[in-house]
């Protein structure tokens, strides 16, 4: 990888904060944007702007061209069956929510038990809690190791007759930690239980083949793989979606409305109700385009290369402990230092140029479960650097200095 060629397709990077470079270590949260992504998002609105599937116009036609193949790059990049199988959504958390809704609406009565892991974040625990509100299930949840791993000898023993789903995050944006979902997907599966994963920090970072998976459902955020905002994806196997009832009305989910009778579309569309955010649809597969240019594969070396690299440095600060020490880790790093509070670590570091995230990362039942309030978090992408980490480390051991 041509990392500096990389980098020069993010302008942002080369800016600086408190006149310092900036290092942005907060790809967790969301990634940068390449010129080419915010340059289709101009061009479509300088070029193409329509309202997609309503006009019988060239630009809207044209228009609800490129959004259907933004649709069929997803679907080549996820390796889905059908391109009906890729719902456009506003992110991983809408998408979550709509099958936490729909799903139970069709599958779920009361007493009927989802299962979720203690590692997830909030978006995969609250919108099942609001279907337990609504329809009585029950939640379950997989504990972890000390390692910050999931115990699938614990979720085996989880699974009854009356388990509906079992919903979990791919990798943890808190430990980082890559979850074993073929296992997961195998032990559910064996049981006629369908599997939702959460992948909304895998996708940037590692091939996922949802028919090699055989997942059920899985989720993704454009934001978080260097698309636009406002976009995300929920795929489903056809015959589970074909199922569920429409989550939204409106727009285009609808075949024919009277006030006596409302009929539904077909895939995809019964779940895109509303104007659909095509110019970000389209612009999230020029994000996937750009990505397979340089290839997933060199992508989590890289990023490999820069997580041992910054865990070997952070372990030779004394007194540090490390959140999430699985030996099956992704580009995350959650710690804490002595008693120096996640908040001042990120504020000296941030007066410094270094951008992390602090706090509880959305995933406050993790943080009671490591009897913690909140993390240092430090996340990778694609165009970081080892001179980045050094200046990380440095600023690391100022702020440490500060305090001692
Ligand atoms: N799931 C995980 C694992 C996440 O890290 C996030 C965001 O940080 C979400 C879900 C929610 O994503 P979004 O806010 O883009 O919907």
């Amino acid at each position: 990888m041509n990392i500096e060629k990389i980098r020069s397709n993010f302008p942002i990077l080369s800016t600086t904060v408190y006149g310092k470079p900036l290092v942005y270590l907060d790809n967790g949260a969301t990634t940068q944007k390449p010129k080419c992504v915010v340059e289709r998002l101009e061009d479509i609105y300088y070029t193409t702007n329509a309202n997609v599937h309503r006009g019988v116009h060239y630009l809207s036609q044209h228009a609800t061209d490129l959004a259907e193949e933004a649709r069929n790059t997803i679907q080549k990049f996820i390796n889905a069956k059908h391109n009906r199988e890729v719902i456009f959504t506003k992110g991983t958390t809408e998408s979550i929510n709509l099958v936490a809704h729909s799903f139970c609406q069709r599958f779920c009565k009361e007493g009927d038990e989802i299962i979720i892991s203690a590692m997830e974040h909030h978006a995969n625990i609250v919108s099942w809690q609001l279907q337990e509100e609504i329809r009585g299930i029950k939640l379950k949840v997989i504990p972890i190791n000390e390692k910050g791993e999931l115990r699938i000898d614990e979720m085996k023993k989880l699974i009854t007759s009356r388990t509906r789903l079992i919903s979990v995050m791919h990798v943890s944006n808190v430990l980082g930690t890559i979850n074993p979902i073929e296992e997961i997907i195998e032990i559910a599966h064996s049981h006629d239980i369908p599997v939702f994963i959460d992948a909304a920090q895998s996708i940037q970072h590692l091939p996922i083949d949802v028919q090699k998976l055989d997942c059920d459902f899985l989720a993704f955020s454009g934001h978080k793989i260097y698309g636009p905002n406002g976009v995300g994806v929920l795929y489903g196997k056809e015959h589970w979606l074909d199922e569920m009832p429409p989550y939204q009305g409106g727009g285009e989910m609808i075949k024919s409305v009277s006030f006596a009778k409302t009929t539904f579309n077909e895939l995809p569309f019964k779940f895109e109700a509303g104007t659909p955010d095509y110019p970000d649809v389209i612009a999230l597969a020029t994000a996937v385009d750009y990505l397979n240019s340089i290839g997933l594969p060199a992508i989590k070396r890289h990023e490999d290369a820069l997580l041992k690299y910054c865990t070997e440095e952070l372990l030779k600060i004394k007194n540090i402990r490390i959140f999430g020490t699985s030996g099956n880790k992704c580009s995350v790093i959650s710690f804490l230092i002595a008693d120096i509070h996640h908040y001042d670590m990120g504020m000296l570091l941030d007066k410094m140029g270094i951008a992390v995230r602090t706090g509880h990362h959305c995933a406050q039942p993790l943080m009671h479960e490591l009897g913690i309030e909140g993390t240092v978090r430090a996340s990778f992408a694609l165009y970081n650097t080892k001179e980045e980490i050094d200046l990380f480390i440095d600023g690391v051991k100022k702020v440490v200095s500060m305090f001692s």
